[in-house]
């Protein structure tokens, strides 16, 4: 079984087109670990190819916020200018679709996901010390999750947990070759916007077969979502930080 994992698209369209282009296709599902909308400016496009394409789907903090389903006190001003953007330009149907996406931990078949941790859909994972806890909350060897925008991830072997930390096989690809002592947690990284200082669009591929994660990276027209973003009148910062994945 092959899968495409997708997250944090954050309504950048052509960050999603190049993703799609360069994972080609074969897989026999599509997954997405959260925040389809918020932040750039395709909201529709990007959130009418997730409802068609992704086999499952859970909803990102982002998601719940347009939705009207998080507190707007936990985003920032410019996360919130966003939404109140994005939520004026979907229609009853895509809006309702948003609301009811189901809550992570969801479990799958091969794997687990959820958006920010298993005890928390909102808290950051981003170091040993936060992942520790997570391990002990899901039963399979795998999960994916998004939330941090940083591609990586973490491994617990024996009770050790680490830093995923992989030798990248190419510019674009680091192959993470599961081994069956260990459980992992991996995050595909964002498609619509990166934050590891990279501004190539990060997705990942699972395959059961060959027992593997692939962590890829795909360069996308960057000026063009940030003209975009200009043009729609989102904040300006929004399109700046694209240019550094940052
Ligand atoms: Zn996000």
């Amino acid at each position: 079984m092959r899968a495409l994992i997708l997250s944090d698209l954050h309504a950048n369209w052509y960050a999603l087109e190049a993703v799609l282009k360069d994972a080609g296709s074969g897989f026999d599902q599509i997954i997405c670990c959260g925040d389809i909308v918020g932040y750039n400016p395709h909201p529709v496009q990007v959130l009418d190819w997730v409802r068609t394409n992704c086999k499952t789907v859970i909803r990102g903090n982002h998601d719940k916020l347009v939705a009207g389903l998080a507190d707007p006190e936990w985003f920032n001003e410019i996360a919130l200018a966003a939404a109140v953007w994005t939520r004026q330009r979907l229609d009853a149907s895509q809006l309702a679709y948003l609301s009811a996406l189901p809550q992570g931990p969801l479990v799958l078949e091969h794997f687990v996901i959820w958006h920010g941790s298993p005890l928390d859909e909102d808290e950051y994972v981003t170091a040993v010390s936060e992942a520790r806890p997570c391990f002990q909350h899901f039963d399979m060897a795998l999960a994916f999750f998004g939330h941090t925008h940083l591609q990586g991830g973490f491994f617990s072997r024996y009770g050790r947990i680490g830093v995923l930390d992989p030798v990248p096989t190419s510019e674009k690809e680091t192959v993470i070759e599961l081994q069956p002592d260990s459980l992992y947690m991996v995050n595909p990284g964002s498609i619509g916007q990166p934050r590891d200082d990279d501004p190539r669009a990060a997705y990942a591929i699972f395959d059961s077969e060959q027992k593997t994660v692939t962590l890829r990276r795909v360069a996308y027209p960057v000026q063009q979502t940030a003209e975009d973003i200009r043009r729609a009148g989102l904040p300006s910062m929004l399109a700046q930080r694209l240019f550094y994945g940052a």
